[in-house]
Order: C-alpha cells, then sequence, then structure tokens
C-alpha cells in the first residue's frame, strides 16, 4: 500500500476487520440461497449487490473511468461523513474547506468531533492561495474540501489554484463537483491518475434529476476505495434505488435535453435580473442557480414566499444575497413577473 495513504488513515480503520455479508463469501448467481436467512418468497426478498458492480460499469462508461475507481453512496453526504469517519482522529484531527460553501462538510464534522477550518475566498470568490499554503504543513489537517462549482456562490474555483493544493498538500483532496455537469469544465475525473489523494464527488441529485432516489458517487483511487469499501454499511444501496438509477442511466438523450433546457432558461433568467432595479448584482455561474445581491433580501424573499415562490436566502452567510435555482421556463417566468411587480411596486 501506498505508504502516504496509510498514515492518513485513522489506527482503527487500518486495522479494521470489515463485516463479510453472505454476498461476499459467495459472489455467483445460480443456485439455492440458503445463506442469508432471506425469505424465499417475494420480489425484494434477496439482499442487493454490495458493490453495485452493473451500476458502476455504466458509470465507468459515462465518466470514461475504471468501475474499481467508484465509491456509490447514498446521497453526497455518505461520501462526506465516511471521509472524516476513515480519516480524522475525533478531537485531534482537523479539516478544512473556503468559505462560503456547502454547510454540510461542516455539520459533519460536527457530528464527526473534527475541527473544521475555514478560510474565507476572496472578493471574487476564488481561493487565496497565500492562507491556504500556510495551513498546508500542518500534520493534524486530513482533509481538504473544494467545492466546485461552489454553492452558494455558483462559480468554478480556478482549477490551477485546486492544482496548487492537490500538489502542496499531501492529506486527502474532497473536490465536491455536485454541478459539474451545468460547467463549462471538465471534471477532475481525468486527473485522478495523477493525484493519488485525490476524491472527486459528485452525485444524481441536480443534473440528472435523482434527488429522491439519494445517490452520491465518488471518484478515487483504489487504495482509498478499499477503506471507503470497509467502512460504508454493506448493503448501502438498495436494490429498488440501483434499479431505477440504471434505468435512467440509460437514458442519455433525456439527460441531454434537459440539461441544455436548464442552461438556456439560466441564461434567460440571468438576463432578466440583469434589467430589475433591485437587482444589485448577478453573480456569474456554472450551475443551476443564480445567485444575486439585492436591496433588501429579508423583505425580497418573504415577498416571493406570499406568492409562493421560495428561493433561498442567503443574507446570513453573504450580505443581502438570494439564491434562485432555474426551474421550469414556466416557473421562471412567474419568477420575473412577479419580480418585476416588485420592483415597480
Ligand atoms: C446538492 C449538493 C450535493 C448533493 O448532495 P446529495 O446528498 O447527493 O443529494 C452535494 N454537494 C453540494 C455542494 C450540493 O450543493
Amino acid at each position: 500500500m501506498n505508504s502516504k495513504i496509510k498514515r492518513l488513515l485513522r489506527k482503527n480503520i487500518f486495522e479494521l476487520s470489515p463485516y463479510s455479508s453472505a454476498r461476499e463469501e459467495y459472489v455467483g448467481k445460480e443456485g439455492i440461497f440458503l445463506d442469508a436467512n432471506e425469505n424465499p418468497y417475494g420480489i425484494y426478498n434477496r439482499y442487493p449487490d454490495p458493490y453495485q458492480n452493473q451500476l458502476k460499469q455504466k458509470l465507468a462508461e459515462i465518466k470514461k473511468c475504471k468501475s474499481n475507481q467508484i465509491f456509490i453512496g447514498n446521497g453526497s453526504d455518505e461520501v462526506i461523513d465516511l471521509a472524516f469517519r476513515i480519516f480524522c482522529e475525533p478531537y485531534q484531527d482537523t479539516a478544512l474547506t473556503f468559505a462560503p460553501t456547502y454547510g454540510m462538510y461542516q455539520v459533519s464534522a460536527d457530528i464527526n468531533a473534527v475541527e473544521l477550518i475555514q478560510i474565507p475566498l476572496n472578493k471574487n470568490f476564488q481561493i487565496d492561495r497565500k492562507t491556504v499554503e500556510n495551513c498546508l504543513k500542518d500534520e493534524n489537517l486530513k482533509l481538504i474540501f473544494i467545492c466546485s462549482p461552489n454553492n452558494p456562490t455558483g462559480n468554478l474555483l480556478n482549477t490551477d489554484d485546486i492544482e496548487f493544493i492537490l500538489q502542496k498538500f499531501s492529506g486527502i483532496v474532497i473536490i465536491d463537483e455536485a454541478y459539474i455537469d451545468f460547467a463549462a469544465q471538465n471534471s477532475f475525473i481525468e486527473k485522478l491518475n495523477i493525484y493519488p489523494n485525490l476524491i472527486v464527488s459528485q452525485t444524481l441529485s441536480k443534473a440528472w434529476g435523482l434527488a429522491g432516489i439519494r445517490l452520491g458517487v465518488a471518484y478515487m483511487n483504489e487504495e482509498i476505495l478499499a477503506f471507503y469499501n470497509k467502512v460504508k454499511s454493506p448493503y448501502n444501496i438498495s436494490s429498488i434505488n440501483q434499479e431505477m438509477t440504471l434505468k435512467y442511466l440509460n437514458q442519455q438523450e433525456e439527460f441531454n435535453s434537459k440539461l441544455n433546457e436548464i442552461l438556456f432558461e439560466r441564461t434567460k433568467l440571468i438576463n432578466e435580473l440583469n434589467h430589475l432595479n433591485l437587482v444589485k448584482k448577478v453573480y456569474p455561474t456554472d450551475a443551476n442557480f443564480i445567485l444575486m445581491e439585492v436591496k433588501n433580501a429579508d423583505e425580497l424573499y418573504k415577498k416571493l414566499i406570499e406568492k409562493q415562490i421560495i428561493i433561498r436566502n442567503r443574507n446570513s452567510v453573504i450580505p443581502k444575497c438570494l439564491r434562485i435555482t432555474v426551474g421550469t421556463p414556466e416557473e421562471n417566468q412567474k419568477l420575473i413577473t412577479e419580480l418585476k411587480v416588485i420592483d415597480n411596486g
């Protein structure tokens, strides 16, 4: 094993003897299965494939990587939580991210009793190399979360800055690419073979439109994957979820047309928002949402709620800012109509 990865692991995880499920000890498909205490009757009576092999083959084909570089979690939340559980000693190790960003890193850090250092992004919502460089030598720093495109700001973080961190830091770098399909840039998946310490986290919740299914996908080197597989619960993705996901992954054309529609609507929305007096600034976006600064965020948020249009109030995170998810053409039109009424009122 790469001694660098070993050094990063928690001792109990390195030494862990994982649970060995019935479906691991005998993997054949044919036979009389009297080994897992399943009920012989029913449609969903059998335990699912613990390693979701069919699904991983399909994902490997779509993402042009190897199926033994893929971990599937019950949403990205599981991918994030497992990173803490595998690498961070509670009350001792630390993790780092760039604020403002996705709230789950902090929640997951808190649950796992790990301190999360938050370095502010600069005024263009980019990484400040000097500040981060000073933190990278800390031996207790095990994880860095980089969300790109970033939520709630919407922008991609500069590739050069991300690679700077990947090269200088010997811990694990998790790039959260939940919104990458909306972005005009390639995924870091293609750099997995260059950086052994890289985990790329994606999800089927956004561009694939499958938030209800709960499926997070992380791409990583085999060595890290081995520990993800040891620590995850044995049957973490249900048969129903595996089947449904596979069905939708085979509808690539549907995916492309929905994606293009959302991107088209995004451009339209940005244009419309830029013409409103109450909008002070529309931030550039590479995601399916738009961050904007307005005169009075709390007031506007409430006025829209009265019209049953619900957007995200980010005033407490970025002053005067609201975040709008791109909806259907009809939904977006309703939003713009209401905003124009308020603008003229
Ligand atoms: C929406 C989102 C996710 C997706 O989480 P799931 O648990 O996979 O639904 C992950 N990361 C970021 C930054 C997000 O905004």
